[in-house]
């Protein structure tokens, strides 16, 4: 039976991180279930020259954060003069679209409801959970309705499309199920919230941490651990791993696990894999069901020539009649048939789309479309052509430009939920969780009074959870740990 000193779980950042720390003298072996390296960041070549992001794409802060550091030496950060353009278009269902005047007093007014439910919510103000919902949509809505420059029937489709816009923050399913005390509580890293990345995305970043580790069969691509268990007499984790191009399981041995997979395949996983240790599913089940996990993916459209305003980094959507269907093409109408696709799918998605960005590190012409919750998960269940032509004609349908002009060349989509080594995309504050399912989830497991079991990864850091910085210094910290313990 092979044995390694450490194993690692997954080969997202918070695993490759970790086996940085770990360096050389460990002996340690990181698992991946996956047959690439990077978990959630997934940097993708969509055409020659051209490479997009399918799951992070921003760099979180730029005072204190060391995954900007790391991107910054790399000389991957795009400069805020290669990324000038800064305008939003505001299309509108019924044709117009909305000054940018407007949507700038908008967006300061739910800025100001959020800072409202700062000062009322404030973790000491309350003990039971109090839901994004039940405050900062009523309370934007009495302050755009008492502004004098914002018409009334802008009011709704204000508000929906900025509770969807916060869904997508938070990947949550509804406002209703996101923990207002928590949120408001949640410290974002200091500085610029959303740097984006040169064309080239976070591969540089993943391949920099890939660099640190030897090329000795220490990284096992297509292994996927199936169940662990803590033989007390030998004091020593038994690692059974599904070797899964050869069709085949094989048992490690190890005298310390760092497990970085996401919470949403904890959720699916985590009584099979752990069913022979009754006391951490004890100590962590709570917390596991607790916590919220949803779903957030992107449609990206690949044109050749831009048909928006010039210097639009992005495209906001206002639904002023939600009721009225969208009308669908006849081209459309035939996809549909022929890929036995209800067509209903296309009104929902009509009504939740909301939001495209313009990819700001290239010259060809890309729109991100961003899908939260249930109907981020059924578009995953749609061709990447018909969920592309689809989101294509609501946008040309609300700029008013006929769709057969400027069809996208090509389309690509995230599918994080049907992803079983995933199953969702990052974790939020639920209702039904506290801070203290958050330190559970992230505490380690020792049976004999040795932390065997380091919980590392996105969902276990007690302030930035969901990002990229959360999964890196979580990794860290947990082989940092495992070092002082060897030592
Ligand atoms: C659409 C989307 C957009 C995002 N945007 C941003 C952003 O702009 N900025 C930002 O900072 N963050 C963003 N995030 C979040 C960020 O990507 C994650 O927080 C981070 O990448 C999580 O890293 P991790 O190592 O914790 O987990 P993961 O990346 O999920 O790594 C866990 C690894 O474990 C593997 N695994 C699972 N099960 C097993 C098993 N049984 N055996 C072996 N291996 C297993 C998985 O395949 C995976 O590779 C985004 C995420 C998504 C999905």
């Amino acid at each position: 039976m092979e044995y390694a000193q450490v194993i690692i779980v997954g080969g997202g950042i918070a695993g490759l991180a970790a086996a940085k720390t770990l360096g050389h003298d460990v002996k340690y072996v990181l698992l991946e279930a996956q047959d690439y390296l990077g978990g959630r960041i997934l940097t993708v070549d969509a055409a020659p020259h051209l490479t997009v992001d399918l799951g992070a794409q921003y760099v979180h802060g730029d005072k204190k954060s060391s995954v900007y550091e790391i991107c910054n030496e790399l000389g991957i950060i795009l400069s805020d003069d290669e990324d000038s353009d800064d305008e939003t278009t505001v299309a509108m269902s019924d044709g117009k679209s909305l000054k940018s005047d407007l949507m700038d007093k908008a967006t300061d007014l739910w800025e100001r409801a959020r800072e409202k439910a700062e000062e009322k919510y404030d973790e000491r103000a309350t003990s039971s959970p109090v839901s994004f919902a039940d405050f900062v949509p009523g309370y934007f809505k009495k302050r755009l309705s008492s502004s004098s420059s914002i018409s009334k029937d802008l009011i709704q489709p204000l508000t929906d499309y900025f509770m969807k816009l916060e869904m997508t923050e938070a990947s949550c399913d509804t406002l209703s199920d996101l923990n207002l005390t928590e949120y408001v509580a949640y410290e974002d890293l200091e500085g610029e919230h959303e740097n984006d990345l040169k064309n080239g995305g976070y591969r540089p970043f993943i391949n920099y941490f890939k660099s640190f580790i030897p090329n000795d069969n220490r990284i096992r691509m297509n292994c996927e651990v199936i169940r662990v268990k803590f033989i007390e007499d030998d004091r020593k984790l038994l690692v059974e791993v599904n070797h899964l191009n050869e069709q085949r399981t094989k048992t490690m041995i190890c005298d310390h696990i760092i497990w970085t997979t996401s919470l949403g395949h904890l959720k699916a996983n985590f009584h099979s894999i752990f069913a022979d240790e009754p006391r951490l599913i004890q100590q962590k089940q709570q917390a596991i069901a607790n916590l919220g996990f949803g779903t957030v993916n992107k449609v990206m459209l690949i044109y050749k020539k831009k048909f928006w305003h010039r210097k639009a980094s992005s495209i906001a959507l206002l639904h002023m009649n939600k009721d009225r269907p969208f009308e669908i093409s006849d081209a459309l109408r035939q996809n549909l048939q022929v890929e036995r696709v209800d067509s209903q799918i296309v009104q929902d998605i009509a009504n939740m789309l909301f939001h495209y960005d313009v990819l700001p590190s290239t010259d060809i012409p890309v729109l991100i479309c961003w899908f939260v919750g249930p109907i981020a998960i059924a578009v995953e269940n749609l061709s990447e052509q018909l969920i592309g032509q689809i989101c294509h004609e609501v946008l040309c349908r609300y700029l008013n430009i006929p769709q057969e002009k400027n069809p996208p060349v090509q389309i690509l989509r995230s599918a994080w939920h049907s992803n079983k080594y995933i199953r969702g995309s990052y974790s939020y504050a639920s209702t039904a969780s506290t801070k203290h399912d958050r330190k559970q989830l992230a505490a380690a497991y020792a049976p004999d009074r040795v932390p065997r079991i380091l919980f590392a990864g996105e969902a276990t850091h007690q302030q930035y959870y969901s990002t990229v910085n959360a999964a890196m210094e979580t990794g860290i910290q947990a082989a940092k740990t495992i070092l002082s313990t060897i030592n």
